[in-house]
């Protein structure tokens, strides 16, 4: 129902005047991103993250192109390096000779950067660890409570006391905020995948 309910408000914001507003919030985000990833590197953490690059390739020059123009509207938005030049002919097979024939066009979007999240995570807590924090792994959050000496957080495994808490529950946050009566609008959902429950 609630997945129903986002649907709904997600066609209904489905214009062009409400992309503009969503990139530029997104862009707000994501402007720090790098610079945000080079301090966790200094930290020890991140160091696996490559910021190799990737190519995109397309079948069709036009469909190319007009990824390249976005690309480049990435530039001008801070969000990414300089593209590199359109290639096209022989130009691809010899740039990446894995590539099968619906290959044709194809440009490298410099700077992009991936990592194995897993590995990642294990550095982070691995490093609140080494700062003496305690991280309790596959522990349950249910519920947040507070009193006089402050936050109780309640797992399965019993109760764990805090100055603050941070809700960090990605797409499941909502069920324990709207516990302490906080409305936040996030649904799991993704261009090509959704979280749903069975009937
Ligand atoms: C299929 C797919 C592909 C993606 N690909 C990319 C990509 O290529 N690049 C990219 O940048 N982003 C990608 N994303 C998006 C990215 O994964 C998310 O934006 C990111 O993981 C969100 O981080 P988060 O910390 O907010 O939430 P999460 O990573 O979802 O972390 C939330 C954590 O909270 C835990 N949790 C939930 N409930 C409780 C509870 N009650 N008690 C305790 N713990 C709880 C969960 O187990 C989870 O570990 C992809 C997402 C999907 C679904």
């Amino acid at each position: 129902m609630a997945n129903g309910s986002f649907l709904y408000h997600f066609a209904r914001r489905c214009t062009a005047g409400g992309f503009r507003q969503g990139l530029a919030r997104m862009d707000f985000l994501n402007v720090r991103t790098e610079r945000l990833y080079a301090e966790l590197k200094e930290h020890g953490i991140a160091t696996g993250v490559s910021n190799a690059g990737i190519l995109r390739v397309f079948r069709s020059k036009a469909i190319a192109a007009d990824d390249l123009a976005m690309m480049k509207s990435m530039v001008e938005r801070g969000l990414s390096q300089q593209p590199g030049a359109m290639m096209g002919g022989s130009e691809l097979p010899q740039f990446g000779p894995a590539l099968g024939t619906a290959a044709q066009w194809g440009f490298m979007q410099n700077g992009e950067a991936f990592t194995n999240p897993s590995v990642l995570v294990d550095q982070l807590i691995a490093s609140l660890r080494g700062r003496g924090i305690e991280a309790l792994e596959n522990t349950v959050a249910l519920d947040v409570a507070e009193d006089r000496g402050g936050l109780r957080v309640l797992t399965a495994d019993g109760e764990v006391r805090a100055d603050k808490c941070l809700l960090a529950m990605g797409a499941w946050s909502r069920d324990l905020a709207s516990q302490l009566g906080l409305r936040i609008t996030h649904v799991p959902g993704k261009g090509y995948s959704f979280s749903v429950e069975p009937p």
